[in-house]
């Protein structure tokens, strides 16, 4: 089966016994037994059923299924939020004194939750750009994980994952992959060597705009020890399974940072057209890209165009597809401002992945918490707009964007 084949027909249907095409919404805090020994099995894990939604729900899973088979993973963890599914991947591996090895060019909310983890001993070391040579150098006797954006929002970098991976595994470290601009569409890191893979749900694999989320999704293939994992310890008598044993039974049920029964619901739907969307969008900005590199007083960087440093990555990885976003460079802030207040057909918000083309000023929102210099090394400038390609039809977006950047 193709993608879009694979997305309707290839993925389990949990809770279909009346026929229905999607699963049931259960919405519903607890689930109730007929015996007490029947609900203490279930508790132990020495029976398969449900006892309490922030600890599982038929409609969650039914996502985190399709998810884990879209990727090409053992299994998967749904999350509240993208914040709360890399939390609870980092805290589900990391202990006081590790370190982690991370790209600057990471989204600003990760960028900010690794300042918070300082205060739980757990070190950030960041880098430029990550690739096989500035990994194998950065690794301490300390490092515990390296995590990384596939394709970084918004600086649109992109990591060579055959190469990156391959680092990692020398040096015996997991790799975590932040996939939430590629989408499976693109690629499936776990295939090129990825550990684990993490999403903000709430962007494109959704697609329409509606709901918050987030995903873990784990290969199975990383050898835990307890030697340089000592909270594994417990956990590797489940093989390959030891990962999200230890995410389920401890820290992400912990947290309570479960999804919201409806909230899967949203994303199941959002799903089936995950490949027509993401087709669509990735054409659009490769146009609205090509336009405004035309233009002479807007600077454009989209991974898609030959200019880019990262085309051949692009073609090799992403079968020629640069995803979904384009920044530009309007000049001056007021510039920018000035072209975003012009535009008629793209909403001023902060979000990627909507159907709908939307924009934004990274440096005044999204990065307003961070330095000038975590700024600059996350390629956001004082005159740098994230535009979020919708669906629309590409000519609208083109005359709308040509009127709004001579306005
Ligand atoms: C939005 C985003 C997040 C955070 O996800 P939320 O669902 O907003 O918590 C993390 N990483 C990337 C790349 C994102 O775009």
């Amino acid at each position: 089966m193709k993608f879009n084949t694979s997305l309707l027909h290839g993925t389990s249907q949990n809770g279909s016994d009346q026929g229905s095409t999607l699963p049931p919404v259960y919405q519903v805090s607890a689930f109730a037994y007929d015996s007490a020994e029947q609900l203490e099995k279930v508790f132990n894990n020495r029976a398969a059923g449900f006892s309490y939604s922030r600890v599982g729900n038929p409609t969650v899973s039914a996502f985190e299924n399709r998810i884990a088979r879209l990727e090409g993973g053992l299994g998967a963890v749904a999350c509240s939020s993208g914040m709360a599914a890399i939390t609870a991947v980092l805290l589900n591996i990391l202990k006081s004194g590790d370190e982690v090895i991370v790209s600057t060019g990471l989204f600003g909310g990760t960028i900010d939750l690794f300042d918070d983890l300082k205060a739980f001993g757990i070190t950030a070391r960041f880098l430029e750009s990550i690739t096989y040579e500035t990994v194998s150098e950065a690794v301490t006797e300390n490092t515990r994980a390296v995590f990384t954006e596939l394709i970084g929002n918004p600086k649109l970098d992109i990591v060579d994952l055959d190469r990156v991976s391959e680092a990692c595994r020398e040096n015996g470290i997991p790799l975590i992959v932040d996939s939430t601009t590629a989408t499976p569409y693109l690629v499936n890191p776990i295939k090129h060597g990825a550990d684990i893979v993490v999403h903000s749900s709430s962007k494109y694999i959704n697609g329409g705009g509606n709901a918050i989320s987030g995903i873990i999704v784990d290969s199975g293939n990383f050898k835990w020890t307890k030697e340089r994992y000592p909270g594994f310890e417990s956990y590797l008598k489940f093989g390959p399974f030891a990962f999200l044993s230890k995410l389920r039974n401890g820290i992400w049920r912990n947290t309570g940072s479960c999804l919201a029964p409806m909230n899967a619901f949203m994303n199941i739907v959002g799903l089936d057209t995950l490949g027509l969307r993401m087709e669509r969008s990735c054409e659009n900005a490769l146009k609205l890209a090509e336009f405004f590199d035309s233009l002479y007083n807007i600077e454009v960087n989209y991974p898609g165009l030959p200019s880019s440093p990262y085309y051949d990555l692009v073609q090799k990885e992403l079968s020629g597809k640069g995803g979904a976003i384009v920044t530009i460079r309007a000049g001056s802030k007021e510039k920018a401002f000035k072209l975003m207040d012009s535009i008629k057909f793209a909403s001023i918000a902060t979000n990627i992945g909507d159907v709908r083309t939307l924009v934004i000023h990274p440096a005044s929102t999204i990065y307003t918490h961070n330095t000038e210099e975590q700024c600059v090394s996350a390629g956001v400038y004082d005159d740098t707009i994230r535009i979020s390609v919708g669906i629309e039809d590409i000519d609208d977006l083109i005359e709308d964007f040509r009127q709004a950047a001579e306005n």
